[in-house]
């Protein structure tokens, strides 16, 4: 290709209209919402990056695939083409639908895990870890050292530390049931893992006798960057890449919010016919029976179209490239970010960007409120709120203090990141008026979701 502009490769057929509002309304509805973004209406947001989950558009092959969804109890022919759409990519022996990913997690693990055992992935999702830590299992986060470090530059930030892995395995035979890697490494920052790193974990625990498995939410960004960055892939297609990955694992778990394109959906995948046996008697438990699993006919059409899409060459060129060309012009602009760009996020380092404002008062909370103020842009904070307050009541600041921009997939165009990037600029040009948090009201688990806040008195203007 000669052109250097790459384009949005689709044409929009139904739009969905968001609402300007004025400083301050923001102003208004932000205080209504004590301070926190997560309780806002979603209406009184202008560009929404909450999150990248079940947020993005669909295509008409899907919503036209939805009409041909069979709603049938048992043996519906929905569920047969999601089947067949999941093994061409995986080549896993049993596929079970859920409603989402932490439906397969819990699953999984209620079938597997046993107090005291101990589940090591490169780092946990949230409800990964907390559905480990529900079995009174421990969910062990070992990534590489690179990962740790916001500013460090590496390929491939989200692998896993196999020496550690090593490690684990040889001083706790029979307490691990399963390893995990997360691909890309979400809570790591959106981090891809490598060919060589998934192939190298995956001889490990099979030398111990030890199931490896795949959190496979954003399987088709890894593969992309697979492509990209890993010696000898350049000229592979995504789909043989993530086949590839996938014969590497003995199972899998997965959101189909994510790189399934679809806006409800999970699996669990697997080998193994005594644990798939197992864990199909527990989704008929809560989820349903296993040609459905929680999900309408519809959403396996959706997810079976869905799920290949997010393989279109053209597509995750669009999709790598958009969330990275936000982040060229953070760099360019220095301003504090995870680097490089990850596959579906951008994440603000909050802690280099406001250093007036010491972690005990929020920083990372601070910037999200400031880019909603300032432009209606809802990000999420993931730093001392989200992670600082502990079981035992005592509190101690997050290693990072991070806002993450996540973006939905094939719903904002380029003139949407380009406004965002004038925000985020504008924000950091006058970032010394932005005031720490104190919080108000808060509950003991999972606070982040409905705390109150109040802003402190801003810096030079302290009365
Ligand atoms: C979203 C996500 C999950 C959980 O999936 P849900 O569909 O939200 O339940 C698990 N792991 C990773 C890496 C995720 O990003």
């Amino acid at each position: 290709m000669h052109f250097k502009t790459i384009i949005e490769p689709f044409r929009i057929k139904a739009v969905e209209p968001i609402r300007h509002t004025t400083e301050a309304e923001r102003q208004a509805a932000l205080a209504a919402a004590g301070y926190n973004l997560f309780l806002l209406k979603a209406e009184d947001v202008l560009i929404d990056l909450l999150t990248d989950s079940g947020t993005g558009a669909m295509s008409s092959r899907q919503w036209a695939g939805m009409m041909m969804g069979d709603e049938s109890y048992a043996g519906a022919t929905s569920f047969y083409r999601f089947e067949a759409a999941v093994r061409n990519i995986t080549a896993l022996k049993h596929i079970i639908p859920t409603h989402q990913g932490r439906a397969a997690e819990r699953i999984l693990f209620g079938s597997l895990l046993r107090p005291g055992d101990i589940v090591p992935n490169n780092t946990h999702f949230d409800t990964t870890r907390a559905n480990v830590e529900y079995r009174q299992a421990v969910a062990l986060d070992i990534p590489i050292a690179e990962g740790r470090e916001p500013a460090l530059l590496h390929p491939f930030k989200g692998n896993m530390d196999l020496a550690a892995l090593e490690k684990v395995l040889a001083e706790n035979p029979g307490r691990v049931p399963l390893v995990m890697i997360t691909i890309t490494n979400n809570s790591g920052g959106g981090q891809p893992v490598s060919m060589a790193n998934i192939r190298a974990a995956s001889q490990i625990c099979h030398q111990h006798g030890v199931p490896f498995f795949l959190d496979a939410c954003r399987f088709a960004e890894n593969a992309w960057f697979i492509r990209q960055r890993e010696d000898g892939y350049g000229d592979k297609t995504p789909l043989a890449i993530a086949q590839e990955m996938f014969s590497y694992a003995d199972g899998c778990t997965m959101s189909a919010k994510k790189d399934g394109m679809a806006n409800i959906g999970g699996f669990l995948a697997l080998n193994n016919d005594e644990l798939a046996q197992r864990c199909k008697n527990m989704l008929i438990l809560t989820e349903g029976f296993p040609t459905y699993g929680g999900l309408a006919g519809y959403d396996l059409e959706a997810i079976a179209v869905g799920i290949h899409e997010a393989l279109d060459e053209d597509y995750l060129r669009y999709r790598i490239r958009s969330v990275a060309y936000l982040g060229d012009i953070m760099i360019e602009n220095e301003v504090p970010m995870m680097r490089p760009p990850g596959g579906h996020a951008i994440y603000l380092d909050a802690k280099a960007m406001l250093p007036h404002i010491p972690p005990a008062q929020y920083p990372a909370w601070a910037l999200a409120n400031a880019l909603y103020l300032a432009g209606g842009i809802r990000g999420v904070e993931i730093g001392s709120i989200m992670f600082g307050h502990h079981p035992d009541g005592s509190e101690t600041p997050a290693g990072m203090e991070l806002v993450r921009l996540a973006f939905p997939r094939r719903t904002y165009t380029q003139s949407h990141v380009d406004y965002l990037a004038e925000v985020i600029l504008h924000v950091n040009q006058h970032k010394e008026a932005i005031p720490g948090y104190r919080i108000v009201w808060q509950a003991p688990v999972l606070r982040h979701f409905t705390v109150r806040m109040e802003p402190l008195a801003a810096t030079g203007s302290q009365t």
